[in-house]
């Protein structure tokens, strides 16, 4: 949304807290997931990790959700951001439309953004019309017929031109301009980069001529530049548009706007290089395709990509570049930790086959038949440093020196040690030999690499559960309860620290602070314990049931320090300080009496 002016959290007051209050979460979520009442809460099948029996509930009092399977779990803000891979202003604006709620028209703050947001208005406003004009010379001239005749031997129908609204620009070299200059200032046309102005700065010509057009969208489906391929011989064969300020080629994946909910669905998404190539994949039935639009993937693209989905497979083109650009690709995507695969399409006589030639030639069923069996990038790897020569030690290490750096790469230790015999076995090297040299390259690793979070934490004990759910919801003493376990620090050491060292700030601040942000300040695997803790059938705490927990742990405490004075006596038999001690033990002992036992 442009220049929106929602802040990342709920404030009190602010638009996104009102949204929050008035909107039901069993409302908003009930389209998402299909909802059981059970018991207090509702039940459903996750969204987020697949299962066949549900474990994902939603609380309507508490206006929270939660998976029991895969640790997800929220407000619904979070909830929304997650299934739409939206940011917050987008999740609130959703929210508040799906709720009835009137959303106030963004205001820009300075004069510099309303200057900005009109200018990118405008921009996007000359691509629709530079998208219209484009698709009218593809039916309507002679040229335009000519390259319809051209696309349509590409095996590209009257349909997928049209879903994919590929048009023509006209030789002529000013058709274009001549339809966009009487409402645009030249400034804001060059701007734009369907327009161009020549080395004296004089004269205005348009960029792409004699070109098919492809429409290249945003991730929200609108249109930001064009990507044109050259009817005839001409040079270069492709050509795209410039940078401006609504494009940036390495912010943008070709597709990615009808890509991201087959993607999001299946978990996995196919990554081409070219526009004709993505066309040919998704005119095949397999939507969740996406093309980098250059030689190599650059990181802000593989962000975008991630948001959807952590794993690839690469079907670049199978010429040198190609695989150039597959090699450069999966340094990046194993480094932001996904999951690639590698499709290297067998080529057709003696013509080596990119997507788009390969599913002319042999069909959907083919290549998705070998998207299945498309293997580990490491198995690719290895087939590719086969290919160079073995015969000799030299080749084997550069075989190795082209290897390495990938294996160090994949974060599973246990994994890249299997890795490790395989490539030794397949390029019959010594494995110890191979295993030093991994050993080395990883000490030499510039960042370690992460580590899967340890989700599932030990289940918190009862006396603190019971503890998190007062401190959480005993609206007539947790204020009480708060000052009480800070004062004794009473909580130091227990599993749950974290979730008591937070719930104790909230209890003692004078403003009501709603679980999600609590839980938004924890990390993961506490959030986890602490949601589950709030989803638990229980009944009212009292503050007796209160105090005797407090008891419970105070005991617990004292107990603990009884047994390390008890250690440091034992420790030493000298007997330096020991009357000290031997003191410090009979008050303890008396402590732990008045404490009463546990009960
Ligand atoms: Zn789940």
């Amino acid at each position: 949304m442009v220049g929106c002016n929602f802040k990342g959290m709920a404030e009190t007051g602010s638009f996104a807290d009102r949204v929050k209050q008035q909107a039901d979460i069993v409302r908003v979520i009930g389209e998402y997931v299909r909802l059981k009442k059970s018991g207090q809460n509702f039940t459903g099948l996750c969204p987020f990790h697949g299962e066949k029996t549900p474990s994902f509930a939603v609380h309507p009092v508490k206006q929270i959700f939660h998976c029991f399977g895969c640790g997800k779990g929220g407000d619904v803000f979070s909830f929304v951001m997650e299934m739409e891979k939206c940011p917050f202003p987008d999740a609130v604006r959703i929210v508040a439309e799906k709720c009835g709620i009137p959303v106030p028209s963004p205001k820009e703050r300075t004069p510099e953004e309303r200057k900005e947001n009109q200018q990118r208005a405008a921009l996007i406003e000359i691509h629709r019309g530079a998208q219209a004009f484009f698709v009218r010379q593809l039916e309507s001239t002679a040229e335009g017929r000519a390259a319809r005749a051209y696309l349509e031997d590409r095996g590209l129908n009257a349909e997928t031109i049209a879903r994919f609204g590929i048009g023509y620009a006209a030789s002529g070299g000013d058709v274009l301009l001549r339809q966009l200059k009487p409402k645009y200032a030249e400034k804001l046309l060059v701007e734009s980069g369907v327009i161009s102005r020549d080395q004296s700065g004089a004269r205005l010509f348009d960029r792409f001529r004699r070109r098919i057009t492809f429409p290249i969208a945003n991730e929200s489906g609108k249109i930001v530049a064009f990507g044109c391929r050259a009817l005839g011989d001409d040079l270069p064969k492709y050509l795209n548009s410039p940078e401006t300020p609504i494009y940036s080629k390495s912010n943008v994946l070709y597709h990615m706007d009808r890509a991201k909910e087959p993607i999001r669905r299946q978990d996995f998404a196919i990554l081409v290089e070219g526009y004709m190539d993505a066309i040919a994949v998704a005119r095949a039935g397999i939507g969740n395709v996406v093309a980098s639009c250059g030689t190599s993937l650059a990181e802000p693209q593989i962000k975008l990509l991630g948001r959807f989905t952590k794993r690839v497979i690469v079907n670049y083109d199978p010429d040198v570049a190609g695989q150039a650009a597959t090699e450069r690709s999966l340094t990046l995507l194993l480094e932001h930790d996904f999951e690639v695969r590698v499709l290297a399409l067998p080529a057709i006589g003696d013509q080596k086959a990119d997507p788009d030639l390969f599913i002319r030639e042999k069909g959907a069923e083919a290549y998705i038949k070998l998207l299945k069996e498309a293997p580990p990038y490491v198995d690719y790897l290895i087939a590719r440093a086969r290919q160079m020569d073995l015969s000799t030690g030299e080749g084997k290490q550069r075989a190795l020196n082209f290897l390495m750096p990938y294996v160090q790469r994949i974060p599973n230790r246990l994994l890249r040690s299997e890795w490790a015999t395989r490539i030794a076995q397949q390029l019959r090297i010594d494995e110890p030999v191979l295993r030093a040299a991994l050993n080395k390259s990883a000490t030499e690793r510039r960042s370690e690499v992460k580590v899967a979070p340890q989700l599932v934490g030990k289940p918190a004990k009862q006396i603190e559960r019971r503890l998190i759910r007062m401190l959480a919801e005993a609206e007539g003493f947790k204020r009480e309860l708060a000052q009480r376990l800070q004062h004794g620090r009473l909580y130091e050491g227990l599993e749950t620290e974290k979730v008591f060292a937070a719930l104790i700030v909230a209890g003692l601040s004078d403003e009501p602070i709603p679980a999600t942000e609590i839980g938004a300040q924890l990390d993961e695997r506490e959030r986890r314990v602490f949601f589950e803790i709030l989803f638990e059938d229980a009944q009212e705490p009292t503050w007796e049931e209160a105090e005797s927990c407090l008891d419970a742990l105070r005991r617990r405490q004292i107990e603990q320090e009884l047994a390390k004075v008890q250690k440091t006596i034992e420790a030493n038999p000298s007997g330096a300080g020991l009357r000290e001690l031997l003191e410090r033990k009979q008050e303890l002992m008396k402590q732990l009496t008045a404490a009463g036992q546990p009960g």
